[in-house]
């Protein structure tokens, strides 16, 4: 549906852990977040029942657990272009040729929610420009959202 509140759901839960140290492989606000612990507390925060694959390579060249995690029903993959105008989007970036990195648009500019490594911390703040976006998602859990 292109008026639920999903996005804006997202994207507020994802702002509870702006300040929250930044944690390689962290999955808890107490201790510490990598982006895929970000993106996965912020999606349980708002019902999603299921975590992104442990055991994720964030330097593969294929990353394929990743890509197959994308393809559940409450994920619409969107044009890349347009990821950073709405606020609550999942762009998965990269960093490097065999990087990716994951982020909640914030709907300003290039600016995104994101664990980032080089501050230590959950930030919302604008994405370096020479990270390409290389995926992007719009996560929808409203009951008529499947097969859309
Ligand atoms: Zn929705």
């Amino acid at each position: 549906m292109q008026n639920c509140l999903c996005r804006a759901k997202l994207f507020s839960a994802a702002q509870k852990y702006i300040g929250t140290s930044f944690k390689l492989w962290g999955r808890s606000a107490d201790t510490g977040l990598d982006c895929v612990g970000t993106l996965s507390l912020s999606l349980q925060n708002i019902g999603f029942v299921g975590d992104i694959p442990i055991g994720y390579s964030l330097r593969q060249r294929s990353n394929k657990r990743i890509s197959d995690f994308f393809t559940r029903p409450e994920f619409c993959p969107i044009n890349i272009d347009s990821a950073y105008h709405v606020a609550g989007n999942i762009i998965m970036v990269r960093p490097d040729a065999r990087q990716v990195h994951f982020a909640i648009t914030a709907g300003r500019g290039l600016s995104a929610i994101h664990a980032y490594h080089a501050v230590q911390s959950v930030v919302c703040a604008p994405m370096p420009d020479n990270w390409p976006i290389s995926g992007a998602w719009k996560y929808c859990a409203c009951p008529t959202s499947s097969g859309q």
